[in-house]
């Protein structure tokens, strides 16, 4: 059969990460397209990772690296999936790469362009913990360190302002040039993997539970972000007022999970892992988590939370999850919960973190119906449950790992994604 030897990755996650470098090794042309500015998925948002407490920089950065230098790799940024033809071993892709203004050669991540820049705008990537000015980075270390210029908010491009230059005139490599458009790409390929991950549950709509009314209310991953050197705060645990430190805190396990209706499997080690976290820095602390199961996939993990248990944390039961009700008074946040004898009970703390679900990755409906392939009921890739690792999509050709299938930990990913390279190298070498 006449096929592409090449293969399509969507998504730089450590699932997208770890097949396009076993694919590359054994000789295949990868294109590894991310829609974010940045590659290294969800793992580059954790200070450290459970269950060995691996420092995630130290872990990821090198892999980041050899991506971006591998010749068999053509890594694509701020890019979209946008049609594909054909059949398994002969995809006709279309990409879509949205301008970024700054040439990733001439640039050299000095970071002068920032601060000249009179735009203030939301930094989502930081969980909107802090702001970014309208050319960015979306954090430190991001890799590639190239900044990209949001049209929508930049004053030349969307024509508020069609003066200013402030940023080409800081930059002393001329690498800057407000004159771009997106750029249209076709490809083809053999195989194509869907490694595009997962996003949070919006829990505002728990409206009981009071995150965005209380501003000692945080989500999980905003918590990540608190917690990291290269965070918002610099890894130094205070509030939202910047200076508050909290001297209890209680971490709610499940949330979301009656409403996503499957456990999201890795909040039960990510909320002992925040336990850690807070003992370590909050040595009189008081902390609690507050759970109705608890999750423990794998004997590593078992040993992780019977150490929290041990020495981070007062773990509490409460009988139902959707009963609990957080209100606030004089800055103390007041949890109502039920308890194992289903009588109501009460905490009061300086801070709530909730454990909220693992989604879908935003788009992937319209990814799918781009691919032609099948969902669960949840919203995730469907995979054939009888295939080794269930990385087989409903369609020939299209293979998927990591979160997309499903939540799951980093380990699993690396393992999915393994078992999708040995699908993809047995369909190309067919
Ligand atoms: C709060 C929290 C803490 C965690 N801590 C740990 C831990 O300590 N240890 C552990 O083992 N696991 C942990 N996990 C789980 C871990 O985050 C996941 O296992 C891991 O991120 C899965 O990797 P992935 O590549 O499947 O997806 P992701 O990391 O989500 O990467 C997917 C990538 O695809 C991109 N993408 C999405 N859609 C598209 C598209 N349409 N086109 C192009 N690109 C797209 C995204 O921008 C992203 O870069 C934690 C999870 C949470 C929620
Ligand atoms: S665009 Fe220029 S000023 Fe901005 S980071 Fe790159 S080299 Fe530095
Ligand atoms: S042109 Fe002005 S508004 Fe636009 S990114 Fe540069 S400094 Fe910011």
């Amino acid at each position: 059969m006449e096929h592409s030897e090449n293969v399509l990755i969507i998504g730089s996650g450590v699932a997208g990460m770890e097949a396009s470098l076993m694919l590359s090794k054994a000789g295949k042309k990868v294109t590894l397209v991310e829609k974010l500015s940045l590659i290294g998925g969800k793992t580059i948002k954790n200070e450290e990772t459970y269950p060995n407490m691996d420092c995630s920089t130290c872990l990821v950065a090198p892999i980041q690296q050899e991506i971006l230098q591998d010749g068999n790799i053509t890594v694509l940024t701020s890019s979209q999936v946008t049609a594909v033809s054909g059949d398994a071993g002969d995809f006709s892709v279309k990409i879509n790469k949205k301008a970024g203004y700054v040439d990733l050669v001439a640039c050299l991540g000095c970071g002068m362009c920032y601060p000249v820049c009179p735009v203030e705008q939301i930094n989502e990537w930081e969980e909107n913990l802090i702001n970014m000015k309208a050319i960015y980075v979306p954090c430190a270390g991001a890799l590639p360190n190239v900044p990209v210029i949001d049209a929508d908010k930049c004053l030349h491009l969307n024509g508020t302002d069609k003066e200013c230059n402030k940023c080409v005139e800081a930059c002393m490599f001329g690498a800057i040039n407000l004159v771009g458009e997106d750029e249209q790409l076709d490809i083809d390929v053999g195989a194509i993997l869907i490694a595009t991950g997962y996003d949070m549950m919006d829990i505002s709509i728990l409206t009981d539970l009071g995150y965005g009314k209380y501003p000692g209310v945080y989500t999980a991953m905003e918590f990540e972000r608190l917690f990291a050197a290269n965070g918002p705060t610099e890894g130094n645990l205070v509030m939202r007022d910047g200076k508050t430190v909290p001297s209890s805190v209680a971490i709610i396990h499940c949330v979301g999970r009656s409403e996503s209706h499957y456990c999201s499997s890795v909040c039960c080690m990510a909320s002992s892992k925040h336990a850690h976290f807070l003992r370590h820095k909050l040595k009189d602390a008081k902390i609690y988590n507050i759970y109705s199961d608890i999750c423990l996939p794998d004997k590593t993990y078992q040993k992780f939370y019977e150490d929290v248990k041990a020495h981070s944390s007062q773990f509490i039961y409460q009988s139902d999850r959707d009963k609990m009700k957080i209100t606030e008074k004089n800055g103390k946040l007041k949890i109502e919960y039920l308890d194992s004898k289903e009588k109501s009970a009460f905490l009061d703390v300086d801070m709530v973190i909730l454990a909220n679900a693992l989604k879908p990755a935003i788009g992937s409906d319209e990814l799918g119906k781009v691919l032609g392939i099948n969902h669960d009921k949840f919203g995730f890739v469907e995979a054939q449950p009888f295939n080794i690792g269930t990385v087989v999509t409903s369609k020939s050709g299209v293979f998927v790992a990591g979160c997309a299938e499903g939540p799951k930990d980093i380990q699993s990913s690396i393992i999915q994604s393994e078992a999708a390279v040995a699908e993809i190298m047995s369909l190309l070498n067919s």
